[in-house]
């Protein structure tokens, strides 16, 4: 597996597999790699011949009172993860590298990043979009895949993809869970023991919500209720629980009518999990 560092060295590879008739298909990531990333990574074997995985903490989707400094790395172990993963490269640059002096252009979809998450973190999209749309033209990868554990970030890729003409195919990844249901997420190492069985609250709740659906109950704000009673008392505190348009994003009053998604972000201490299910 080969390591990249530089632009330059990442648009060699590409021109190289190109060269010789291969896809080259992303999976880009923040690195403290887990199962989740690694079936992106297995997923992405199936549309492209050779699968470059990024490690990228990117410092522009973080606020200013978030997690970017003591956001957990393990570049070894990220590696060896990588290559058993059948990666032909994993590109790791330097922030330096992708954010070069006096680099000003952002790129942002506002209509899906106002909701959701971007209540609480207002610049994150914004921050997500540019690295995408930056690593996109940088990698030139044919296809990139996206887990579905982050709806609205993928939801959002999708409608910049196609608003900005990126030759890029899109594909959606299930979410990966741990045995007793939580969602897979670099941010899992914060919770302390507590907090991590505290967690699986949140697709409890989910799943709560779906059952109430499969059932019948079709009001928005009912199935809220059920997802906000699963989660007192458990120690979360609730940043959002929500029943949105599934491609829009609205958040839905009433009946619902089209396929719809639940979302939900809680707080265990400092550390802020989110995890998401259809509704339909
Ligand atoms: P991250 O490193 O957290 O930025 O995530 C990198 C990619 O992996 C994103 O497309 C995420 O949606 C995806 N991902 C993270 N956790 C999971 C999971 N539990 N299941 C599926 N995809 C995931």
């Amino acid at each position: 597996m080969e390591i990249l560092r530089t632009r330059a060295e990442m648009r060699a590879f590409t021109a190289r597999r190109h060269a010789v008739g291969e896809r080259v298909g992303l999976v880009p990531t923040m690195g403290y790699l887990h199962d989740g990333h690694v079936a992106l990574m297995h997923a992405a074997a199936k549309h492209a011949e050779a699968v470059v995985a990024s490690v990228f903490v990117n410092p522009t989707q973080f606020g200013p009172n978030e997690d970017f400094e003591r956001y957990p790395r393990d570049e070894a172990g990220d590696f060896n993860r990588c290559a058993a993963a059948g990666c032909a490269a994993v590109f790791a640059p330097p922030v330096a590298e992708m954010y070069r002096p006096g680099a000003a252009t952002r790129v942002e979809v506002p209509p899906l990043a106002r909701h959701l998450c971007g209540q609480s973190r207002p610049t994150h999209f914004q921050g997500v979009c540019t690295v995408v749309c930056l690593l996109f033209n940088v990698t030139g990868c044919d296809v990139a895949v996206f887990g579905e554990k982050d709806w609205q970030q993928l939801a959002i890729i999708r409608r910049m993809v196609e608003d900005l003409a990126l030759p890029v195919a899109v594909v959606g990844h299930p979410i990966v869970r741990e045995a007793d249901g939580l969602a897979m997420s670099s941010r899992n190492v914060y919770l302390d023991p507590q907090q991590r069985r505290a967690a699986v609250a949140l697709s409890a709740a989910l799943a709560e919500a779906r059952a109430k659906y499969a059932a019948g109950e079709r009001d928005a704000e009912a199935l809220r209720a059920v997802m906000r009673d699963r989660i007192a008392g458990t120690g979360g505190r609730i940043d959002y629980v929500e029943v949105v348009d599934a491609a829009a994003l609205e958040p839905l009053t009433g009946a619902i009518t089209a396929p719809a998604r639940a979302a939900l972000a809680v707080f265990f201490g400092g550390t802020r999990l989110i995890d998401n299910a259809a509704l339909g």
